[in-house]
């Protein structure tokens, strides 16, 4: 086999999406399995739509999820190689320039349509008659076209029912159809993979592929990504800037895990529970393109939650911590591993963990209620155990004062009163709160200092 070069073209006429996102992970995984190339092209031939923020906000997407690209290149700076192949096109009578209006064409479409044919058009200049205007394709093939996919099987199209379609606005601008077509051979693109949506630009592809004896890549059309109810994926759904997630507090890994599985599944292991958790290391091993379904893949915002919250209980604390710093308001500096450690299995966001870390930190007046475990206690056991626990916990060194010292410094007192009795005053006292992070963790967050003041205020309270 050629080399393997493969490309994702996105359009800079908007946000890095989770289509293109798709297309960047498959196309990437296929590229470094095959020790091939994957090239990152921004397709700006529209220039009216292309903005220079939506490419900087699709390379800053990918570069957050570590989807690096071996080359890059933008269409507006092959202008004149489009120039060149058109020329050769228009030259050799299989392109022509077309002057029809707007409204011709309309008029045109709409009589196709009521006599059920494919809308198309027949132009009557297409023996080059006129010299300005847009061009295009002079069709003549009556063949029928087999696009070979490897996710698709043979997909085939009548060609005569693609009409005339257009290539350029002018020598100075090419069309999409076109410009992809140059640049994949060019570029010596191998495989193409990319949106179901597609697909039916291909037969178009491969006619001018062929006008201009170029080889033809192979295909992998993935399929559409659709809302939770099959509908097209609308902002609701998640069709938002990639960039907007990790905004809203998701993890790469994350977000890479669950984009891998929109459309692709490792094959099932007979006896064993689907396992669904997949680093980018080993999605390096597993993917296979050959496996990419064909039925449309179900986008659910529920499910990124789901990874979302494993991989903030599994992932090293040290990354972790380090993710959550842009998400910190409160100051808490140093000690934002310790309400890391605390706090991973409770969150699903990270941006869950600024509201958290300010409950812990700034505790709210309560009512000594709260200290009795639901009437299971009288004051007065209430009041005497939090006077051993101050009693005990005053004893340690402090540098010595963490999750771990604390709850060994508090095991004979759990088993002379019970755990309940102990430990329902002392999470209490230090949250304030009918339900909090344990005991233990809070203490070693609060450190001793506070753990003892809390602990006193809540003495005070039950007086
Ligand atoms: N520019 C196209 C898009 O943004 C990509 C087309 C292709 O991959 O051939 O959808």
């Amino acid at each position: 086999m050629n080399k393997v070069r493969v490309r994702i073209a996105p359009s800079p006429t908007g946000f890095l999406h989770i289509g293109t996102l798709r297309a960047a992970l498959f196309n990437w995984l296929f590229a470094k399995q095959n020790n091939g190339t994957f090239v990152l092209r921004i397709e700006d031939t529209d220039r009216e739509r292309s903005k220079p923020e939506f490419e900087e906000n699709i390379l800053e997407g990918l570069a957050w999820l570590g989807l690096d690209f071996d080359e890059f290149a933008r269409q507006t700076e092959h202008a004149s190689i489009y120039k060149k192949y058109l020329q050769q096109l228009l030259d050799g009578g299989k392109a022509f320039y077309c002057n029809h209006e707007r409204e011709e064409l309309m008029e045109e479409s709409d009589a196709q349509r009521t006599a059920k044919e494919a809308p198309r058009h027949i132009c009557k200049h297409r023996d080059g008659s006129i010299a300005s205007g847009i061009i295009r394709f002079k069709n003549d093939s009556k063949e029928k076209i087999t696009v070979k996919d490897i996710i698709r099987g043979e997909v085939e199209y009548d060609a005569s029912l693609l009409g005339d379609f257009s290539l350029a606005r002018s020598l100075a601008e090419a069309l999409y159809n076109f410009a992809v077509v140059v640049d994949d051979e060019e570029m010596n693109i191998s495989h193409v993979i990319r949106g179901e949506d597609h697909l039916p630009n291909t037969p178009k592809q491969i006619l001018i592929q062929k006008a201009l004896d170029f080889g033809t890549p192979i295909y992998a059309h993935m399929p559409l990504l659709l809302g939770a109810d099959r509908s097209k994926l609308s902002k609701r759904h998640g069709a938002r800037a990639v960039t907007e997630y990790r905004e809203m507090g998701y993890l790469k890994d994350a977000v890479i895990n669950f984009v891998a599985l929109l459309g692709w599944h490792p094959p099932a292991v007979k006896g064993e529970k689907e396992k669904e958790i997949f680093s980018l290391e080993e999605l390096l091993k597993k993917f296979d393109l050959e496996k990419v379904q064909k039925g449309g893949a179900i986008v659910a915002l529920e499910k990124l939650d789901w990874f979302n919250k494993e991989y903030l209980k599994f992932l090293p604390l040290e990354t972790l911590t380090e993710e959550a710093k842009s998400f910190v308001t409160e100051p808490v500096e140093e000690s934002l591993s310790k309400y890391m450690d605390v706090l991973r299995g409770r969150i699903t966001h990270l941006t869950d963990l600024d509201p958290e870390i300010k409950n812990i930190r700034n505790i709210s007046d309560y009512d000594s209620e709260l200290l009795l475990w639901h009437g299971k206690l009288t004051t007065s056991q209430a009041a005497q155990n939090i006077d051993n626990i101050i009693e005990i916990l005053s004893g340690l060194e402090s540098s010595n004062f963490d999750q771990k010292s604390v709850e060994s410094a508090l095991t004979l007192l759990l088993e002379k009163d019970g755990k309940g009795a102990i430990l329902w005053p002392l999470r209490a006292s230090l949250s304030g709160q009918e339900s909090s992070p344990g005991p233990f963790e809070l203490a070693g967050v609060l450190g001793q200092k506070e753990t003892i003041y809390r602990l006193k205020k809540a003495r005070e309270i039950l007086l």
